[in-house]
């Protein structure tokens, strides 16, 4: 059943032990049936699919039936202590070292566990609501958010502002107690579905663009925010416009003072890196394991044996093995308290890459077989092509793979920084600003 398609409702949740709290994790993972069962399978008529139970959860469940899983599984892990766990204790949180967040999350990748709903919202946008407001409006937002009673998205990118996100247009005119939004923001991942986003607006036009900027907390159904889906080429309707005509934000909702939306930006934005840094889709050894199975493109033996396979399949260990140590740098300076620098940008654009490179090595291997996408017959159940529809939004999101490979340059090599034209011009006056 492809997703969006209506399916009979199941989450199955098992519980588990970790540091001596239960735990609940969803049981509900993909089988990975070898390639001989698949090929058996395209011998077979269409009308025997695989049972539904391989299919991963994001795919058997409707949009609407996914949410409601993915909210009780939050409300589960948030109530089982490993929700927030390493914010602190009034927060709900646990306070422990960034190191047991990163391992808890490692072991959750190992589970299709319905978490996505919440990654922006919890990796992002509340860690810059919990630096950056009062003590109320940490104790109005953070429990609800942390319990997956409420869902958030972060609404910085705009059509003339993405890599450039400091460029934003969308203005905030002050009103008495009230500032008054107008403008659109693009590509917000799940503002269909949130209750709250945090907004970068421009409040000073008439000073660097930079320093012009203030952040705000907007509530997704205020009267004035429209939310337009997105029809992605995947079949997926993730993304979304935001428009805002005339939407009253209280100044209670702002975040920073007037014009340090920029300086709040920037930990949202350190956190996205880190948050889209992991691992996604079928890696080397899940091809290694492919290509025993399938004919090389000589029709002389298995895919393993053709020559300049084993070459793709050589660099990309050497790549995956030598992101896995410059990972290990990133986890040790966690475990010792320090925040990971500008080299946590080199996973996201090997990753990225990567998986772009072995998915698209996989779907041509299969020859014709390779425009097949249901995963009822297609190979990995379709994993290779989830893949590759997937890898190019991951080499922009959070980061192109230019921008990063900028900073790499500058920060981490220390090699001379890009032009700036807009340095010291007020943004009403720069072309874009206008
Ligand atoms: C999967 C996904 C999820 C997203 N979710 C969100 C979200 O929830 N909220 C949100 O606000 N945004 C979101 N975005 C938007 C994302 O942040 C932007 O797409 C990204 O920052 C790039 O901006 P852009 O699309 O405007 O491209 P542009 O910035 O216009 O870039 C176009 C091209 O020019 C290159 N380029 C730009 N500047 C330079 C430079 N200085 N040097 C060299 N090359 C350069 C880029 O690398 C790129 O190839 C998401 C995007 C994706 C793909």
């Amino acid at each position: 059943m492809r997703r969006g398609a209506r399916s009979i409702v199941w989450v199955a949740f098992k519980s588990r032990r970790f540091k001596g709290r239960r735990i609940w994790i969803s049981t509900t993972r993909p089988r990975k049936p070898s390639f001989a069962l698949r090929r058996a399978l395209f011998s077979k008529p269409i009308a025997s699919p695989k049972s539904a139970e391989a299919e991963r959860l994001s795919r058997k469940l409707s949009p609407k039936d996914y949410l409601a899983a993915a909210k009780d599984y939050q409300r589960k892990k948030a109530e089982a202590g490993f929700a927030g766990i390493t914010w602190a204790k009034e927060q709900g949180g646990r306070a422990l070292p960034p190191i047991y967040a990163v391992i808890f999350n490692s072991e959750e990748a190992k589970f299709d566990a319905p978490a996505h709903p919440f990654s922006i919202g919890l990796g992002m946008c509340v860690p810059t609501v919990i630096a950056f407001s009062d003590e109320a409006t940490k104790d109005r937002y953070v429990a609800k958010a942390l319990r997956g009673d409420e869902i958030w998205c972060q609404l910085f990118s705009e059509p003339g502002a993405g890599s450039d996100v400091a460029a934003s247009k969308t203005k905030a005119v002050k009103d008495g107690g009230d500032w008054i939004i107008n403008g659109q923001k693009v590509w917000t991942t799940g503002a269909h579905f949130s209750d709250f986003g945090i907004l970068l607006v421009r409040t000073n036009p008439d000073v660097e663009k930079h320093k012009g900027l203030t952040m705000f907390i907007v509530d997704m159904k205020a009267p004035g925010v429209e939310v337009r889906q997105i029809h992605q080429a995947s079949g997926g309707r993730d993304f979304n416009e935001v428009y805002f005509t005339d939407v009253r934000i209280p100044d209670q909702n702002r975040l920073g003072e007037p014009g340090m939306g920029w300086n709040v930006a920037l930990v949202t934005l350190m956190n996205e890196r880190l948050a889209v840094g992991g691992s996604y889709g079928p890696d080397y050894k899940e091809i290694f394991e492919f290509a025993k199975g399938i004919a090389a493109p000589s029709g002389e033996g298995a895919l393993i044996k053709d020559e300049a396979f084993r070459q793709k399949l050589a660099d990309w260990i050497v790549r995956a093995e030598g992101y896995k140590l410059a990972k290990f740098r990133t986890m040790t300076a966690l475990s010792r308290g320090q925040t990971p620098g500008p080299e946590s940008s080199i996973g996201k654009v090997i990753n990225a890459n990567q998986m772009m490179d072995i998915a698209n090595t996989a779907i041509e291997a299969q020859d014709l077989y390779g425009i097949i996408d249901d995963p009822a017959y297609a190979a990995l159940e379709g994993a290779f092509h989830q893949s590759y529809m997937f890898a190019p939004g991951l080499r922009i999101a959070g980061g192109t793979d230019e921008i990063l490979k900028n900073i790499i340059a500058e920060r981490v090599l220390g090699l001379p920084q890009e032009p700036r034209a807009d340095k010291g011009v007020a943004f009403k006056d720069l072309p874009s600003g206008r």
